[in-house]
């Protein structure tokens, strides 16, 4: 576990009020005898300076502004949110729900007795309710800046030394902000695929994906993880031929519990969506009307062509930390791009923090959050708490996909004695109601003592349900802990309790 509540390292702030240039820093070689001509005026310079205002970024910046230090958040993009609000989890999550509703309607209403007439897809539209919801919200992060006496600097900005960030405006011009501590939150990009030029058209990544003008007619989705599937899902929903190359042997992802990836895949094949496991993309060719893409085995074999009109490049995402001027303060990277950080998201250089996609751990938001509130913790009081065993993913697909903790092939391969229940959706009593039963919970506990090592779920609302699950396991729960615990009735949840008391003991009504 990553865990540490002991402060390490000596001089560090107690009280925010206690704010003083030799508080923040390690001993402060920089200041000493140093000239202040050509760095920015007194008034510019603050306790933090944060470079990125994604959801690592803007989240530390916040916590800083009420924290009581002096903030600034510098962000290139145009507006707050980084990957998360403006092109990742938002936008996806609102073509995800929208395009659900519509294959609802298409598909699954008559049985309940709700008949409608033409059911169309307004594709301008759609886009336009999701450039609303991310509008809503990258406006909501601006305003809490404001509430929180964040300074928001918009432009790129890069390393002149140590403490001194040169930025170049996006309304023209240079500036330069100085930073006592200084935070990194450069966040992460796309992984190209080699020998494809990406151009958001044809060749897309999820950017793309998200904001298609027309749906195509034939897709291929080079990647079979989380945002492949995603993106997969909604526009097999809306009408395309939606086909997954996948090199491992299952969708998912390595994180996925085998058995919850075997029956997810069953489902969406269910919906239309075709998959090809243990296959490699060799290479691919753009240059055509449509793409061709050449694939065959893992392992090697007989090549098989892919054509499609547009192919999503969804083999994962690496850390950004481009024009950053690491160069200038001699930082540097892992083989991976991670900027290299030690518990307390400190980088070799004290006062120069990372949190995020940009270094270790899961390219999540919900990560990246816990890290900004754990890093401004160490800052400002010596100690922070970020429980890396008990981060939840989840996959937004209908039905949702949601984990934390270990999965099954993880345990065996550790050679750890562990105890396994499950419950269909099937027996669960709303699900039935909600005719909508398609998934089960699974909960795997420790052989000798109970506590509970992972909860995997396919199902209705799984993406919510996990919390329970992230909370048991924050807590060290039992199996047991949990099976004795009121669920209300009728809820989905139940078959959480259930799942809970087939690992204890049996379940009742199943
Ligand atoms: C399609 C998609 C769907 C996703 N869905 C989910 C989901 O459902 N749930 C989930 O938890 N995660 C999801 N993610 C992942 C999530 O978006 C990231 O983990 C999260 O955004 C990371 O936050 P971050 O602040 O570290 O980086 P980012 O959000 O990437 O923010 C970094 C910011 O830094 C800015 N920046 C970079 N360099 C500079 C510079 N030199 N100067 C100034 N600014 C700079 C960038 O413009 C960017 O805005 C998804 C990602 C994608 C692509």
């Amino acid at each position: 576990m990553f865990r540490s509540l002991v402060p390490r390292a000596a001089p560090r702030a107690i009280r925010p009020s206690a704010v003083s240039r030799s508080t923040f820093c390690a001993p402060n070689i920089y200041f000493q005898g140093r000239s202040r001509r050509g760095y920015a005026s007194e008034a510019e310079e603050k306790d933090l300076v944060i470079i990125g205002g994604g959801v690592a970024g803007y989240v530390a910046a916040i916590k800083a502004g009420q924290s009581g230090l002096k903030v600034a958040c510098i962000e290139k993009r145009g507006a707050l949110g980084g990957t998360c609000l403006n092109v990742g989890c938002i936008p996806s999550k609102s073509l995800l729900n929208n395009s659900h509703l519509y294959h609802q309607i298409l598909h699954d209403t008559k049985h309940r007795g709700i008949e409608v007439g033409e059911v169309k897809v307004n594709l301008q539209a759609m886009m336009q309710a999701k450039d609303t919801s991310v509008a809503g919200l990258t406006k909501g992060v601006e305003f809490l800046f404001k509430k929180n006496n964040v300074e928001y600097i918009k432009g790129t900005g890069a390393f002149q030394d140590e403490h001194t960030i040169a930025v170049n405006l996006i309304d023209g011009g240079e500036t330069t902000v100085r930073g006592k501590n200084i935070l990194i939150a450069t966040g992460s990009e796309a992984t190209p695929f080699p020998g494809l030029t990406i151009d958001e058209k044809k060749v897309i990544t999820s950017t793309g994906a998200i904001a298609m003008q027309e749906v195509p007619k034939k897709m291929v989705v080079i990647g079979g993880g989380i945002i492949g599937l995603e993106m997969g899902s909604v526009w097999s929903r809306l009408g395309s031929e939606v086909t997954v190359v996948e090199f491992l042997g299952q969708i998912g992802g390595p994180g996925m519990d085998a058995e919850v990836a075997k029956q997810t895949q069953k489902i969406l094949q269910k919906q239309g969506m075709k998959f090809k496991l243990n296959t490699k993309v060799t290479k691919g060719d753009a240059e055509g009307e449509g793409v061709t893409i050449n694939t065959e085995a893992a392992k090697g074999g007989k090549e098989e062509l892919l054509d499609a009109d547009v192919v999503l490049c969804a083999i994962g995402r690496r850390p950004y930390t481009n024009g950053l001027g690491l160069e200038n303060i001699g930082l540097e990277t892992d083989d991976r791009g991670r900027l290299i950080i030690d518990q307390e998201y400190r980088t070799k250089i004290q006062h120069i923090r990372a949190i995020g996609d940009v270094t270790f751990g899961p390219m999540l938001a919900h990560k990246a959050e816990e890290e900004a509130v754990a890093a401004i913790e160490y800052l400002t009081k010596g100690y922070g708490h970020v429980n890396y065993g008990a981060i939840p993913s989840v996959m937004y697909t209908h039905p949702e996909v949601a984990w934390v903790g270990q999965n099954e092939q993880e345990l065996k391969s550790a050679g750890v004695k562990y105890k396994v229940g499950s419950f269909p959706f099937s027996a669960n009593s709303r699900a039935k109601t909600n005719l909508d039963t398609l998934g089960f919970v699974k909960m795997l506990s420790d052989a000798e003592t109970d506590r509970i090592l992972g909860i995997h779920i396919v199902g209705p609302n799984a993406g919510e349900m996990i919390a329970e699950g992230v909370l048991a396991i924050e807590y060290g729960a039992s199996s047991e802990d949990v099976a004795r615990t009121s669920h209300a009735h009728p809820t989905l949840s139940e078959a959480f309790k259930e799942a809970a008391m087939a690992t204890y003991d049996k379940a009742i009504h199943y």
